[in-house]
């Protein structure tokens, strides 16, 4: 897919054009612009040929799997990975979309796959759009009277290292004359670059914010995430609380659950020291062994959940879909 040329051939014709062809592309999710019986044969061919919609993936799992991954192609050959999760619920399916914001990532935690893979570039907003399209029209397909419900900025990639884009794709999928989402059903996760908490606390884009913190001891967090060594739990902590001061929005925060590193008891009780605070919500991750660590077992898990709530800090374990997505997307690697 490239609509660099969009706006170029468009603005030739009259201005409805553009309405239509948005809503072809974002609402109607068209495959291709032979689709668009309203436009003439000829601005069809046009767009056809300098503005392709066509988006190489290789879809990854079974059709019918809870989780499946895409591996979309770039222009520039580079790869990437975007997960659609579907959580059956009383109401039908909740389908949830997994995006990538970097191709690689470089803050090389120790327990992501993607970190592994090191830095290859940022992606634009397009190209992260790409990735709801993509599985907009997989859902549009198989014929399900199903939608995407919620958007997770999760996949790989560090999205407030690349925040422009990253927030244009935001306010793309969420402005009504294109995909029209609910700021309220997208959420970002940052391993948490204090510059970006601070933006984000100005957006007037209600979008929910998570933070992955995964302990709350300093030096461990600096031996698990090296970003911790610029950026210390105190000023991730305080940027937070500004953020809440001015959007009263509730904010996640990510543990995942290491075997005999992060979750003693011990460790539950430090974090609960620095999580009783009003809108502040801990989501445990089970683990997603990538190599070097092994899973908390589901027992400790429990314990660890209890020692929490004995606490007063809400807290949320595996059965929700941040804990299912997280371990889905920790396992992105943006190659087989
Ligand atoms: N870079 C951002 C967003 C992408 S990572 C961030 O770090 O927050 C999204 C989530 O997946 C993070 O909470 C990350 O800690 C988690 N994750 C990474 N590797 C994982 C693994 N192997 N198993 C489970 N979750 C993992
Ligand atoms: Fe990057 Fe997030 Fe993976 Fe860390 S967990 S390497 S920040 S994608």
């Amino acid at each position: 897919m490239n609509l660099s040329k969009l706006s170029e051939i468009l603005n030739e014709e009259p201005k409805f054009r553009f309405v239509q062809a948005n809503k072809a592309l974002f609402q109607d999710f068209i495959s291709s612009w032979d689709e668009v019986s309203n436009f003439s044969k000829n601005l069809r061919e046009r767009l056809n040929l300098n503005c392709p919609i066509e988006i190489k993936a290789e879809l990854i799992g079974a059709k019918n799997a809870k989780s499946l991954k895409a591996l979309i192609e770039l222009i520039d050959g580079e790869k990437i990975e975007t997960v659609l999760i579907r959580q059956k619920t009383k109401e039908g399916t909740r389908n949830t979309v997994c995006l990538s914001s970097q191709v690689g990532c470089a803050l090389a935690c120790a327990f992501c796959a993607t970190g592994d893979f090191g830095f290859r570039r940022n992606l634009d907003y397009l190209e992260i759009v790409e990735q709801v399209l993509f599985w907009a029209r997989f859902l549009k397909d198989e014929g399900r009277e199903e939608k995407i419900d919620n958007i997770v900025f999760m996949g790989m990639g560090e999205p407030f290292l690349n925040y422009d884009e990253f927030i244009k794709a935001a306010k793309f999928l969420n402005n009504e004359e294109t995909f029209n989402f609910a700021a309220r059903r997208l959420s970002v996760s940052t391993s948490g670059i204090v510059e970006g908490i601070k933006k984000i606390s100005g957006e007037k884009l209600q979008i929910n914010l998570a933070i992955s913190l995964h302990t709350a001891d300093e030096n461990l967090r600096k031996d698990l995430m090296p970003i911790a060594k610029k950026y210390s739990i105190r000023e991730i902590l305080k940027a937070v609380d500004n953020y809440i001061l001015k959007s009263g929005r509730r904010v996640m925060f990510e543990y995942l659950m290491l075997k005999n590193i992060n979750d003693s008891d011990k460790d539950a009780l430090a974090l609960a020291k620095i999580m009783r605070k009003p809108l502040y919500m801990v989501n445990l991750i089970p683990y997603n062994p990538t190599g070097r660590f092994q899973a908390s077992s589901p027992e400790r898990m429990e314990k660890f959940k209890k020692i929490l709530e004995e606490n007063q800090v809400p807290v949320t374990l595996r059965h929700s879909v941040g804990a299912e997505l997280s371990a889905a997307c920790g396992q992105l690697r943006g190659r087989k």
